[in-house]
């Protein structure tokens, strides 16, 4: 058995945790996916150009 791993920390641009139902990630909005927004590390993704939002319903 592998022991529980701690949740990985969600970006301010996260709509839900990963493992949520009906969850994808998408291209962050605000870096357009480069993970940097004017020379600085993006803080709505976190710099990893994603996000996470929910596909689900509307
Ligand atoms: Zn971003």
């Amino acid at each position: 058995m592998q022991p529980n791993e701690p949740p990985e920390p969600l970006n301010p641009g996260d709509e839900a945790p990963p493992d949520a139902p009906g969850v994808g990630e998408d291209i962050c909005s605000a870096c357009r996916g480069t993970g940097q927004v004017e020379g600085q590390q993006c803080t709505v993704c976190g710099g990893t150009g994603k996000v996470l939002q929910g596909i689900g319903g509307g």
